[in-house]
């Protein structure tokens, strides 16, 4: 017999060779039915894989990412089935499992597959998971894997199998189709019960733009078919709400070819938007006792070099610029961290002057491959809503605390109700990858648990995610659609600190080391603002909006009454316009709500005489009747309700 150890902790005796099904069998029918593969000591199995030693075991379904991974990855092998089925002589080179899906390179000689190929290969996958297949892992020798492939004639597997050690070879098999792989697999393919595929593009092999450019293949597969409907609503949904779309509708932002790719041109609204935004972080952070400083964009080489940026960013980054007589070289910055390192040691730091908290909009510059580019979220030009704080050790945790609570209400004047964080700590096996003391780091690894915790932060920890220099804390939304985005980071660094050899005088009068914390709460102004589009589908908060009201008058005759209330408006700085074209009333509120102004305020007969406005909120309806001082004041209480 062997012990089973479950993530409950609880310990089960089965007989050697037992599989994951039959765990799942012992404990409920329901389960075996839903057990996609199992997770044998961290390694991700079959489920129908026999388990001959000790082991803590986690079955893993649907519910569970590596569940879904295993899914879309078989459905990956059954798409090639389905593929190979109706375009025989197809070669294939990798298909992995994605977030979304699975995709499957393929080599279809002269053929090409074509949008009205999809029903086809969806219709293929359906009769192949109905068969319930199973998928059989089988160990093979090098040899015969090459034989196996030799005469099959695809020379991509050829290529995968030649990296590969002879004994370390699996092959798994479904119905008529066997493939090179390592595995997890489904114990059969009936747990497909619908397939979309999605797309098709271009993919060089391996990555290689000097060779052969192969179909990538992407599809999507679920056990209900109910999955599948509610996925492609989703989709449809993020449509309606892509940040790059209604950026140019709502004129926030564009790019121009001659300008260059990935580098955003930010429009009057956006501006406006964002020095909003800008503002309100610079007034938390004020009453939060920072500093803010300005510095160049373009540093000298070697300041990166110090900092170790020019061996992470130089090589696969923007070139060096260098000056036509002196040959200096400068590089355009690709963080603010070493220039700010150089403020803190613009003069000697003694205890007192610490926590020394520096802040600065900074742009930072990054290549990123122009087919990797995307709207605002990946571009080569962004603005980090960047902060250091300098302090000693002791004080790391009392720093952490003023970081949360910036970034809880920066969640709370955005409106991002639902969140959730990862604590990333140092592999304690593996101290040797990480510079430091001990001492610092369990200080500084004991303060972040115990920040997450007193604040009620919903914090997944990973072991061994840490960056060499320091412990981390990420914060990710969810948005109104149910997506989730990755936003600001706390870091804890010890590295820099020592490679600037940074130093304060203690009270012992004796020179230390201070701690560095690295946080930007929004990440960059660009994903943020991309990010808010997306989950505000472009209805801005009041306080935000670029226009935050339009006053209507229903007829021209009270077209100086509006201009009145235009004026008395602009004395609470309330952003406002009249709509005096010449339409009707019930067009120019539909307008205002397309444009997605928060109020309107209807002006007629009855408004001017009792010096009033008809108050209407976008996706609210009619409000009412009020005075201009108390529509001001509601207002205003509305946004200081947001922002304080
Ligand atoms: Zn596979
Ligand atoms: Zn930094």
């Amino acid at each position: 017999m062997i012990n089973i150890t479950l993530p409950d902790n609880s310990v089960r005796q089965y007989p050697e060779g037992v599989t994951g099904i039959d765990i799942a069998l012992s404990i409920s029918e329901g389960l075996a039915r839903n057990v996609l593969a199992a997770k044998v000591n961290d390694e991700v199995w079959d489920a129908t894989r026999p388990i001959n030693t000790d082991a803590s075991v986690k079955l893993l379904t649907w519910n569970d990412t590596e569940g879904k991974a295993a899914f879309w990855h078989s459905s990956a092998h059954i798409m090639a089935e389905a593929i190979e089925a109706l375009f025989p002589g197809t070669k294939f080179g990798i298909g992995p499992d994605i977030e979304n899906g699975f995709y499957y390179d393929i080599d279809l000689g002269n053929r090409v597959i074509t949008d009205s190929d999809f029903k086809a290969i969806e219709d293929k996958i359906i009769e192949l998971a109905r068969q319930e297949q199973k998928m059989i892992r089988k160990e093979v020798s090098k040899k015969e894997a090459i034989d196996f492939f030799t005469k099959k004639g695809d020379e991509y597997k050829l290529e995968l199998i030649n990296e590969l050690e002879d004994g370390q070879i699996t092959f798994y098999e479904s119905g008529s189709f066997t493939d090179l792989c390592r595995g997890p697999h489904l114990p059969h393919t009936g747990f497909i019960k619908a397939v979309k595929i999605m797309s098709v593009a271009g993919a060089y092999w391996r990555g290689d733009i000097k060779r052969k450019q192969l179909t990538r293949v992407y599809g999507i597969t679920f056990p209900k078919q109910k999955d599948l409907q509610d996925y492609l609503l989703l989709l449809e949904e993020a449509k309606k709400r892509d940040h790059r779309r209604l950026g140019k509708e709502l004129e926030l932002f564009t790019f121009s070819p001659n300008v260059g790719l990935g580098l955003p041109l930010w429009l009057p609204k956006g501006t406006a938007l964002r020095e909003r935004l800008e503002a309100f972080l610079k007034k938390v952070q004020r009453k939060a006792g920072y500093v803010q400083v300005m510095t160049p964009h373009i540093g000298d080489v070697n300041l990166y070099k110090t900092s170790g940026h020019f061996q992470k960013y130089g090589e696969d980054s923007f070139r060096p610029i260098s000056t036509p007589i002196e040959g200096e070289q400068f590089m355009l910055k690709p963080m603010n961290c070493p220039h700010h390192c150089e403020i803190y040691k613009s003069k000697p730091r003694s205890y007192k002057d610490l926590p020394l908290r520096m802040a600065e909009f900074g742009t930072v510059y990054r290549y990123e491959q122009s087919g990797e580019l995307h709207g605002l979220t990946r571009v080569r030009g962004f603005t980090q809503d960047d902060a250091h704080i300098f302090c000693t050790p002791d004080q790391v945790k009392a720093e952490f605390v003023g970081v949360i609570n910036i970034v809880m209400k920066i969640f709370k004047a955005l409106d991002f109700k639902e969140f959730t964080a990862q604590v990333s700590l140092r592999d304690p096996n593996n101290k040797e990858k990480y510079i430091g003391t001990d001492e610092n780091w369990e200080k500084a690894e004991q303060a972040i648990l115990e920040v997450t915790k007193e604040n009620n932060i919903d914090a997944v920890i990973e072991i061994g995610e840490a960056a060499f220099y320091g412990p981390k804390l990420d914060f990710m939304v969810r948005d109104a659609i149910g997506r989730k985005w990755q936003l600001g980071t706390i870091q804890v660094d010890y590295n820099l600190p020592e490679r600037f050899d940074m130093e304060y005088i203690g009270s012992d009068n004796q020179k230390h080391r201070p701690v560095m914390i690295h946080r930007a709460p929004f990440g960059s102004m660009e994903r943020f603002v991309a990010v808010l589009i997306e989950h505000c589908a472009g209805k801005f908060p009041l306080w935000l909006a670029p226009e935050q009201l339009t006053i209507i008058p229903i007829s021209e005759k009270y077209e100086i009454y509006a201009k009145k209330v235009l004026e008395l408006l602009n004395n609470y700085e309330i952003r406002c316009k009249i709509d005096n074209r010449s339409e009707k009333a019930g067009k120019k509120i539909r307008d205002a709500e397309l444009e997605r102004i928060p109020y309107m305020l209807i002006v007629g007969e009855k408004e001017e005489s009792d010096n009033t406005v008809s108050v209407r909120k976008q996706g609210h309806g009619d409000m009412g009747t009020y005075t201009i001082e108390a529509f001001a004041a509601m207002i205003n209480d509305e946004i200081n309700r947001m922002t304080e």
